[in-house]
C-alpha cells in the first residue's frame, strides 16, 4: 500500500513565519489527504514533512510556493525523504495544554506527572520522578485522572508543584489514540523539564505500567539528577520537607 507514496521535506523561505502559514498548510495538506506536519524551522524558514500520493504532493507544493495572502514566499527548496508512516498532519510547536508535576509524600514519596488531554490532566505517579538523562528509563504508573483546577494545589509537608508548563504531542499518531496504543511522544516546555520525552506503555493492567524516557535533543542533559539539583516548588519556591512560616 505504501508503494505508491512519496515523502518530502520542503523549506519554505520568505515572510512565511508568524502570518498563519502552518496553519494554513495544514488546511491544505488535510483536505488533500496528505500527512506529515509542518514547522517552523531555522533562519525565519518554515519546514514541512510531506508524504502521500505524489500527484497531492505536488498540488500542496505549488501551494507552498504561492504561500497564503498574508505570505511572501521567495523560495522553495524540496528533498526526498523516507515515508515515515504519519497517520496526521500535525502543527509542530504549538501547545497542546499544559503540564504540571507535583511531588507528593504520600505513603510512598512520589511525583505525578499530569498532561492535559481533553478536558482533564492523565496522570502517571512516577517513583523516582522525572529525569533529562536519555539512558535513564523512569517507572511511571497511570493513575486516575485529575482536574485542571488540582494543578495549582500545594499542601505544606505533602504536596508541592515541582515544574509546570505547556507541552505539544508529538510523534506520528493524533492523541488521545497515541496513549490508547502506548507510544506518546511530547515537548515539554517548564521551568525544570524541556524538550521532548516518550511514555511507552510496557504492561497493561489493572494499573498500567509506562516509562517515561528522554529524548536525545538539544535539552537532553546525560549524568544529570533534576529532581535532586532543583527540589523548590515553582510555585512558592518551598521544598516538601521544608516547614513553611
Ligand atoms: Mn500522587
Amino acid at each position: 500500500m505504501t508503494d505508491d507514496l512519496t515523502a518530502l521535506r520542503a523549506t519554505i523561505h520568505g515572510k512565511v513565519q508568524g502570518v498563519g502559514f502552518r496553519y494554513a498548510t495544514r488546511r491544505r495538506a488535510q483536505e488533500l489527504g496528505l500527512l506529515g506536519w509542518v514547522a517552523n524551522g531555522p533562519d525565519s524558514t518554515v519546514v514541512a514533512h510531506i508524504e502521500g500520493p505524489p500527484a497531492a504532493v505536488e498540488e500542496l507544493l505549488a501551494y507552498l510556493r504561492r504561500g497564503p495572502p498574508s505570505a511572501h514566499v521567495t523560495d522553495v527548496e524540496t528533498e526526498q525523504t523516507p515515508v515515515e508512516g504519519h497517520e496526521q498532519f500535525a502543527i509542530r510547536g504549538i501547545p497542546a495544554g499544559v503540564f504540571v508535576v507535583q511531588e507528593h509524600a504520600a505513603t510512598t514519596h512520589h511525583f505525578d506527572l499530569r498532561l492535559e488531554v481533553a478536558g482533564v490532566m492523565r496522570s502517571w505517579a512516577l517513583p523516582k520522578g522525572p529525569s533529562l538523562d536519555p539512558a535513564v528509563k523512569r517507572l511511571a504508573v497511570e493513575v486516575g485522572d485529575h482536574s485542571i483546577a488540582h494543578n495549582t494545589f500545594e499542601e505544606q509537608g505533602r504536596v508541592i508543584v515541582w515544574d509546570r508548563g505547556t507541552y505539544e504531542q508529538g510523534g506520528r499518531v493524533p492523541w488521545p489514540e497515541a496513549l490508547t496504543r502506548g507510544h506518546a511522544v511530547f515537548v515539554l516546555h517548564g521551568q525544570k523539564l524541556h524538550g521532548g520525552f516518550a511514555l511507552q506503555r510496557t504492561r497493561a493492567a489493572d494499573k498500567p505500567q509506562w516509562l517515561l524516557i528522554k529524548r536525545r535533543d538539544a535539552d537532553a542533559r546525560p549524568g544529570s539528577d533534576i529532581v535532586a539539583q532543583r527540589p523548590e516548588s515553582v510555585l512558592s519556591e518551598h521544598t516538601l520537607d521544608e516547614v513553611l512560616d
